[in-house]
């Protein structure tokens, strides 16, 4: 081990504290010290080479080191690095403002409020949604429902609307009030007060991402739609995993022609590159907000619409037009099924597939962590919930990188 490397996991078993990790093993382990990153390449601090095969959890979209993306850093840099959007505009926020709101058509998703990850875009929409209410003469209506284990982030509010009970129940009783449903046979029986109370439903549409990359049934959300319509209740959607491109579209709620009243976006948003979120609220909801200064959205974070984060952000939406990265997706969207299905039915541990765009759930027999382990051998970096592999490169990743990626995880858990 080069000398630098053990200095740096001596300093990190001294004084550093990771999320989502029983801290005891962790010590006792030797992890990987990751310093570089290329295409969908990373490299640790020992010159070993990986496949970037969840994404860097789930935010890389262009892959690392883009050339597009570090230039509008560079840019930006040279302009100012951070500057208050508290009673300040800031050029690149206007600017992706709108590229943002050009997504959807006039008169829906209008108005974009800035945050820093997929946990505050979450709790904005809820404290929004609560606010809207009671300035619109329904106060009585400040629950939500939410699904069964969904993940939606770990701030208090945010993990209010979780249902993965081993993250969320030790924290239940100190958050917001929500009811879970199993879907929407569960959602059409509650009884009439519980929707009369409730202001918002979210959902994670099309996959459930934390819940092992459980896909919903197809037009599932359409009905939420309209069920949400029917109740007058508001729609919200955490596609804080699903936005940009990951399902095959650039929203995954594009697949079924739904617009929500709230939408939540964050690890994509900015390729993969800066911390920074955003929660897009229709014309009608913002509109309540608007008269006297009590209505105002008391709401802020020091960072919010930092022009770091909106000049990566858009340079990622360019990047997306000018490498057509949608289109060039579909084949290998196509491929990741074929791959997947052969490795199903020739590795005998591989219990089930789930594949939603170019995000893929591979469910192993036992110790999914054990089979993450060995595809690191392979050269592929991974995590698995429970004993589910994630698959979800980055949209860059070639199809001869994809068939490694495969391979590997056949190796590992062969
Ligand atoms: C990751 C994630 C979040 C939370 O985002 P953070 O940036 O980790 O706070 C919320 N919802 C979904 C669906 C996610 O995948």
């Amino acid at each position: 081990m080069r000398d630098d490397t053990r200095r740096w996991i001596e300093a990190d078993k001294a004084h550093c504290w990771h999320p989502f990790t029983p801290q005891q093993a962790w010590t006792d382990g030797e992890p990987l010290v990751l310093v570089r990153g290329e295409g969908a390449w990373l490299w640790d601090s020992e010159g070993r080479k990986y496949l970037d095969g969840n994404s860097s959890i789930w935010t890389n979209i262009h892959g690392h080191n883009h050339p597009a993306l570090n230039a509008a850093i560079t840019r930006q840099l040279g302009e100012v690095a951070h500057t208050s959007y508290l009673g300040f505009a800031n050029p690149r926020a206007s600017e992706l403002a709108e590229r943002l709101c050009g997504f959807f058509p006039a008169g829906t998703l209008e108005r974009v409020f800035f945050s820093d990850d997929g946990s505050t875009a979450i709790e904005c929409a809820m404290k929004m949604a609560i606010q809207y209410r009671q300035q619109t003469g329904e106060p009585e209506r400040t629950g939500f429902i939410a699904f069964d284990q969904a993940y939606h982030g770990d701030t208090m509010g945010a993990a209010s609307l979780g249902g993965v009970s081993r993250f969320h129940d030790r924290f239940r009783r100190h958050g917001v009030p929500v009811t879970f449903v199993s879907g929407m046979g569960a959602l059409r029986h509650l009884p009439a007060e519980a929707v009369r109370s409730t202001a918002a439903v979210v959902i994670e549409p099309l996959i459930q991402g934390v819940n092992e990359m459980r896909p919903w049934p197809a037009g599932m959300l359409r009905e939420l739609r309209a069920w949400c319509d029917a109740h007058d209740v508001h729609l919200m959607l955490d596609e804080v995993m699903t936005g940009f491109g990951r399902t095959g579209k650039m929203f995954a709620c594009q697949h079924e022609e739904v617009i929500p009243d709230f939408l939540c976006l964050a690890k994509g948003l900015t390729g993969g590159y800066m911390p920074m979120a955003a929660t897009l609220a229709t014309a009608a909801v913002y509109d309540a907000f608007l008269g006297a200064d009590d209505r105002a959205f008391y709401y802020g974070h020091s960072y919010t619409a930092n022009p770091l984060g909106c000049a990566v952000a858009l340079a990622s939406l360019d990047v997306f037009e000018e490498e057509r990265v949608l289109e060039r997706l579909r084949p290998k969207i196509a491929l990741m099924a074929e791959l997947l299905d052969e490795l199903r039915t020739t590795t005998p541990r591989v219990r089930a597939v789930r594949q939603c765009g170019f995000v893929a759930g591979i469910e192993v027999d036992g110790g999914g962590a054990q089979v993450c382990l060995a595809a690191r051998e392979q050269g592929l970096l991974t995590r698995p919930i429970r004993d589910t592999i994630v698959l979800m490169p980055p949209l860059c990743t070639t199809e001869d990188e994809l068939r490694l990626a495969i391979r590997a995880i056949a190796m590992a858990a062969g």
